[in-house]
């Protein structure tokens, strides 16, 4: 179980709701179907998209019967997934031969950024990496310093400036350091101001272009950490982040206390980006690697 007890309930509980008493897939059955994709936060897109599906799938079997409808929307679902190589991760190893591997990491204020680049940092430091944690989100002072307390908490290195410090300078003294000290993975925290879209574009290309100097290549990954209990917000974050820089993996927090998981499979597909960490919890041991098959399980059973 990926710790989503309230999204498993919910959205198989909504779904045998709306369909009791019915025994064929019908068109008032598909409606009630896309109404709880839509209230379980998956979007209008991506709800369409499966109901499409279900619908030639009816259309090939016209006796379809609701007790299939669980197992249909289920394969329709991990297929999604599957096509954005959303859990394809199996633990915290990295590739080889990157020295080290970056990851920079891009996110709004208070989405729960800080705390992910802590339990990633946790993870890696459990599977025996070596890892150099970046404050360049230098724009608020709160930002680096609870960017210490993890490194603390943790026990990795941390690279910083003072407050209002170029981030790029930061990024670069950071790769430095952990390039001396011959560090495995490295990561990069930025700071998330989206009402500035120029700014933020032209900050984040600035810190990817002084990295490269130092690692080519590098970022390795471009982290987006959404709140995955935000909903539209959510997408809105994402269309945004994917305008301003090349995102290339997505971690969704707090889906320990929502009942809309269904965000995951909405943003992932609208995106086209795979899903690769989920955060069920504020301790360093609450960030899972995001597991497709568990996940979609524990929608439905
Ligand atoms: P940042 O501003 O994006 O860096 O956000 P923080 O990392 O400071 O997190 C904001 C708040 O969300 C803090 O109180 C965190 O403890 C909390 N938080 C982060 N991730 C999770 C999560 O997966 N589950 C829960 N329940 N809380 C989280």
């Amino acid at each position: 179980d990926q710790g989503l007890a309230k999204t498993k309930e919910n959205v198989f509980q909504k779904l045998s709701r709306a369909v009791a008493g019915k025994s064929k897939v019908d068109d008032e059955v598909l409606d009630n179907l896309e109404e709880v994709l839509i209230t379980s936060d998956v979007g209008v897109d991506t709800t369409l998209k499966i109901i499409r599906r279900i619908e030639e799938r009816v259309e090939r079997d016209k006796y379809l019967g609701v007790e299939e409808l669980n197992r249909i929307l289920k394969e329709e679902i991990a297929a999604l997934l599957e096509e954005n190589n959303s859990g394809d991760v199996d633990d915290f190893e990295l590739p080889a031969g990157e020295d080290p591997y970056v990851i920079m990491v891009v996110g709004v204020n208070g989405v729960g950024k800080t705390t992910t680049i802590g339990k990633l940092a946790y993870n890696f430091k459990q599977a025996g990496k070596k890892v150099v944690l970046g404050a360049a989100d230098t724009f608020r002072a709160a930002a680096i310093d609870q960017l210490e307390v993890w490194a603390k908490r943790v026990d990795v290195p941390i690279v910083r400036q003072d407050m209002g410090s170029d981030p790029a300078s930061v990024a670069f003294d950071t790769l430095k350091s952990a390039k001396a000290s011959g560090a495995d993975v490295v990561i990069i925290d930025t700071a998330g101001r989206l009402h500035n879209k120029i700014n933020l574009m032209n900050e984040l290309s600035k810190i990817k272009k002084v990295m490269e100097k130092i690692v080519p290549g590098a970022p390795n990954e471009v982290l987006l950490v959404l709140d995955g209990s935000t909903g539209q917000n959510a997408f809105e974050q994402a269309k945004q982040f994917t305008k301003a820089t090349e995102v290339t993996a997505l971690a969704l927090t707090k889906l320990d206390g929502t009942a809309k998981g269904g965000v995951v499979i909405g943003i992932s597909d609208q995106f086209k980006i795979p899903v690769k960490y989920i955060g069920i919890g504020e301790k360093m041991e609450d960030l899972q690697i995001f597991r497709r098959g568990e996940f979609v399980d524990s929608l439905f059973s």
